[in-house]
């Protein structure tokens, strides 16, 4: 009995310390959009501590911050945010994955990137003109904005938003603002002010409507206190209606998920297994020499691009269509997936891979596979006929380079705006680097491209120049584009 009593009124004093917050949020929102033009959906403008903080405390912003603020809003971001979380390492790839998935807006740093603190600053220009809502957790950053009139402040405090009573600088230019109105303006705006409860003379009325302290034990008074208690309830009641009336839509409930779970995982598996085996049939199929009459190198070239193409167009949405190991270890040094899921892909790409060229032996007769034991037959140069070992090695570093380096291009945060043709821009790389030196090695930039073949036809020689090279071309071309090109500023 006594403890039933307690829950109930702690759940008394939670739901009305709740209220309270609510009101607090919706009176200082209320100053922005009366004083300073601030309309929905409001823009909050989030940068990496921000992120970090909220992942910590598991927030889902794109679910809480809008119930917080009752409104819609909508989330945002900037390139610079974007690159210092990448240039602080691994360990803040959770929360750099969560500032990707929001609109960037652009900040005039595009080449030069300077600190997101910086950057967010000089989003604000004089007057935030753009209306900002600045999330951030950086002590030395909100400091700043409390110097700038009309910018709205929002931090986490532990697990709670906070959004901060406008800071002395906002209320200052907009009494003088309120001093510059001609009469009939000001009667406007107290009319205003009015209808959303900003007026002072709130306060004594709230001094009025507290009851006795919900700890003392003395038996209630009935009469007045009573009927206080109705009351409050039914705003209790009413607030419950109205957060729920509170629409978010969909993609923003789908924005934050902070770790990948298992499911991801088998998903990713499932997409590099047929996203590889998918390269390996088309790529081999379309260049089995005999069965395919004669082919020109131009055939080859494009039915290897365009394979290339069909993966990555198959899959790449859902791990990125690596669809093979060389990139799948340029993205590891690149931060864009984590040392986990590295083992993940590589043996989906070997077991694919397999899958994929089975097919084809499976189809082909095996006249055509063979051809004789001269010529590739639709398999990347099981003897180097026409160049040496060392030579080959050379020519599969370089395209190797080539490609790993477009891979990294179409990773970069610059390139952000441009995903729409990834697939096709990948494919005709790899289309060019076949029409180039094809004849040379084949062109396998890839090991399991070369491995399946290799296995169903047991016959290694020179195989581990498809191993070597593609992976020493991977490494130049990563590393370079991450001390160089994506050098810190
Ligand atoms: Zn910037």
């Amino acid at each position: 009995m006594y403890l039933s009593f307690l829950v109930f009124f702690n759940f008394k004093i939670k739901s009305k310390m709740k209220i309270r917050r609510y009101k607090k949020v919706h009176k200082h929102l209320g100053f922005f959009v009366n004083n300073f033009g601030f309309r929905q959906p409001y823009q909050l403008l989030i940068d990496g501590t921000f992120c970090y903080a909220a992942l910590n405390n598991k927030i889902n912003i794109a679910d809480n911050i809008p119930r917080y603020l009752q409104a819609e809003i909508k989330l945002l971001t900037t390139q610079c945010a974007i690159i210092e979380m990448e240039n602080l390492g691994s360990k803040l790839n959770g929360a750099l994955l969560i500032l990707k998935k929001y609109v960037v807006h652009k900040c005039g740093h595009e080449g030069k990137p300077i600190p997101g603190s910086k950057c967010l600053l000089s989003m604000l220009k004089n007057r935030n003109e753009s209306h900002y809502i600045i999330a951030t957790q950086d002590r030395d950053l909100q400091s700043k904005i409390r110097l700038k009139p009309g910018v709205p402040l929002l931090y986490l405090h532990v697990k709670t938003p906070v959004l901060e009573q406008p800071s002395a600088a906002s209320v200052k230019a907009a009494t003088n603002k309120l001093s510059a109105l001609c009469k009939s303006e000001i009667e406007a705006l107290q009319e205003l002010k009015d209808k959303n409860g900003l007026t002072n003379e709130e306060k004594p009325k709230r001094k009025k409507k507290k009851g006795p302290n919900p700890l003392s034990c003395k038996k209630k008074k009935r009469s007045n206190v009573q009927s206080n208690v109705v009351k409050r309830e039914r705003q209790i009641e009413a607030e419950k209606v109205k957060r729920k009336r509170i629409r978010i839509s969909k993609h923003q409930n789908l924005q934050v998920q902070a770790k990948p779970k298992l499911f991801d995982y088998i998903l990713i598996a499932l997409a590099e297994f047929v996203g590889t085996a998918t390269l390996l049939f088309l790529s081999c199929t379309g260049a089995t020499l005999g069965i395919q009459g004669a082919i020109s190198g131009m055939h080859m070239s494009f039915n290897a691009g365009l394979a290339v193409t069909a993966a990555i167009q198959m899959v790449g949405h859902i791990s990125g269509a690596h669809i093979n190991p060389v990139v799948t270890l340029s993205a590891f040094i690149l931060n864009e997936i984590s040392t986990i899921q590295v083992p993940i892909y590589i043996v989906s790409q070997i077991l694919g891979s397999l899958a994929g060229c089975a097919f084809q032996v499976i189809v082909t007769p095996r006249i055509y596979i063979d051809n004789g034991g001269e010529s590739p037959a639709g398999f990347v140069a099981r003897h180097l006929t026409r160049t040496s070992p060392t030579g080959a090695l050379g020519v599969e570093i370089l395209l190797s380079i080539i490609l790993v380096f477009s891979v990294c291009s179409s990773w970069d945060h610059r390139n952000s705006d441009k995903q729409d043709s990834v697939p096709l821009k990948i494919g005709i790389v790899v289309v060019i680097a076949n029409l180039a030196a094809g004849a040379y090695t084949g062109a396998s930039m890839n090991p399991v491209r070369s491995l399946g073949p290799a296995v169903w036809t047991n016959d290694y020689s020179s195989h581990w120049v498809y191993w070597a090279g593609p992976t020493i071309g991977s490494l130049i071309a990563t590393y370079f584009y991450k001390y160089i090109v994506l050098r810190k500023n």
